[in-house]
């Protein structure tokens, strides 16, 4: 590349060189269930299992029905977007894509009930119509409502609960058959169902709290990530939403800011000062981390600026076509700055190979027992990523330890190394979730090889 392409290269290039490397097809999935049942395999790739059997639920009933007519470890299954083995096994699995849509909605508490398969992206449209959304959405739209909210997915905004904190009651069928519809007044289960790693049986439907249909205004701009995270307390408490994207080997990030707005549905991009790049020399493969800090820190100051406005179920999710892993951990919000600090002076030091940029955001307190950000203070969610194609362990290998030094919670969908000793610390209701999978599932039918390792079974 000469400089005068350099030179050219726009916000959006610069995204596709720096964080499309790194951010983001869903993975297809056969959903029949054939005498000789197909692979599985999750999003990324990194995941694959032989099942005994596929099952592709048709109606509540026939899910009672394979309960009862089969034998051994049953596997709930959403789109397949989880990093961790939560799914992998060599007994069966429950696939409940056809389980989706609608089912009811009211206008008046602004509640609406989905077939626990759904795709988050299919609701988006049909709940405007109903003249509701989603409180939030996270970063892509592809998981199903009971995929997303079994782990605590989470978007961003410090005011905003993951979309398990929204759920306001779920129909579980239990591994032995039993149909529990279950809602705040069964307290302690209700707590428990609401992230529950698919340990509990096999969620059908889900209700969840959303609100008027509305509009969003997303500006999205490069700075320094010092100063971004001097103004992320007060941004974040007086936006809607705000998080960024702190590159590696560099010193700035990508902030993400987004708030309620009646304005036109419409995008603008303002050009970036053109900023002289003729001196830079790309860095090839040996390249230094002092080269790559001038290139991508030159390249970060080159960005445009963008400002789309468009309905919120069309602006809070992106489209994530390159695989990844990731690995996600939650900590108090209070250190996470610090926390992204040793992160990327690690990486620096120590050189490591890796482009994707860190994501940095902020969840509200709440109440599901196993959510990450359980308990009575905001977290600080921190992710880092690593492209399919390379090993991750090398790199997370390396960050892990930093996530516990600062307290973190591992994110259920996405890659950790932890185990029962360890979790049990961190979630101070976690050998209560234990007790009531135990009674649910006393022949741990739903655990596989992972789900045993955390619940020490
Ligand atoms: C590109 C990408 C971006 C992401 N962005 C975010 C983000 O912004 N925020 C965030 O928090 N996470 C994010 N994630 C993680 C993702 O949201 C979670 O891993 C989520 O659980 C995936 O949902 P799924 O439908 O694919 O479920 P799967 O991965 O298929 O399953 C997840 C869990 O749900 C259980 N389950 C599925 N269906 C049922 C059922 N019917 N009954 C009971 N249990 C069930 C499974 O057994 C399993 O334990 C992202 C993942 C990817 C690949």
């Amino acid at each position: 590349m000469n400089s005068r392409e350099l030179k050219k290269l726009s916000r959006r290039s610069f995204l596709a060189s720096s964080l499309r490397t790194a951010l983001f097809s869903a993975g297809a999935m056969s959903t029949s269930a054939f005498a000789q049942p197909t692979p599985w395999r999750n999003w990324s790739g990194g995941l694959s299992c032989q099942p005994a059997g596929r099952h592709d639920i048709g109606s509540e009933d026939q899910l009672a029905d394979i309960l009862a007519s089969t034998r051994g470890t049953i596997r709930p299954v959403g789109s397949g977007h989880s990093f961790s083995p939560l799914i992998p096994t060599d007994g069966h699995l429950v696939i409940i894509d056809q389980l989706s849509g609608i089912l009811d909605h009211d206008n008046r508490s602004m509640q609406a009930t989905f077939g626990a398969g759904s795709r988050l992206g299919d609701l988006g449209a049909p709940l405007q119509e109903l003249g509701q959304g989603m409180m939030n959405l996270p970063d892509i739209d592809r998981q199903t409502v009971a995929g997303a909210t079994a782990t605590g997915t989470h978007g961003t905004g410090i005011r905003f609960k993951s979309l398990s904190g929204y759920v306001t009651a779920l129909r579980l069928i239990t591994p032995r058959g039993e149909v529990l519809d279950i809602n705040a007044s069964d307290g302690d289960l209700f707590d428990a169902a609401r992230v529950n790693l698919g340990a509990l049986g096999v969620v059908t439907q889900i209700r969840m709290q959303n609100r008027d249909a509305y509009k969003l205004k997303k500006r999205e701009w490069t700075a320094p990530t010092e100063e971004l995270l001097a103004e992320f307390d007060e941004r974040a408490a007086n936006h809607r939403h705000f998080e960024i994207f702190p590159l590696v080997y560099s010193d700035y990030s990508l902030a993400l800011q987004i708030d309620e707005t009646d304005e036109p549905i419409g995008q603008t991009i303002i050009p970036a000062e053109e900023v002289e790049l003729s001196d830079l020399r790309r860095p090839g493969l040996q390249a230094t981390p002092a080269e790559k800090l001038a290139l991508n820190n030159a390249l970060a100051q080159n960005a445009e600026m963008t400002e789309a406005v468009d309905l919120s179920y069309k602006l809070l999710s992106n489209i994530r076509s390159n695989p990844f892993n990731e690995m996600e951990y939650s900590v108090p919000a209070e250190v996470g700055a610090e926390c992204v600090r040793e992160i990327l002076r690690t990486i620096y030091d120590q050189a490591i190979d890796v482009a994707f940029p860190l994501e940095f955001r902020y969840v509200s307190p709440e109440d599901p027992w196993l959510s990450m950000a359980y308990g009575d203070e905001p977290h600080a969610t921190i992710s880092i990523h690593r492209t399919a194609s390379a090993d991750y362990r090398p790199y997370f290998d390396i960050i892990e330890p930093i996530f516990w030094k600062y307290g973190g919670r591992p994110h259920w969908g996405k890659i950790h190394s932890l185990g029962y000793e360890q979790l049990k610390e961190l979630y101070p209701r976690y050998r209560d979730f234990m007790e009531i999978r135990e009674s649910l599932d006393p022949d741990g039918r739903m655990l596989n090889e992972h789900l045993k390792l955390l619940f020490n079974a």
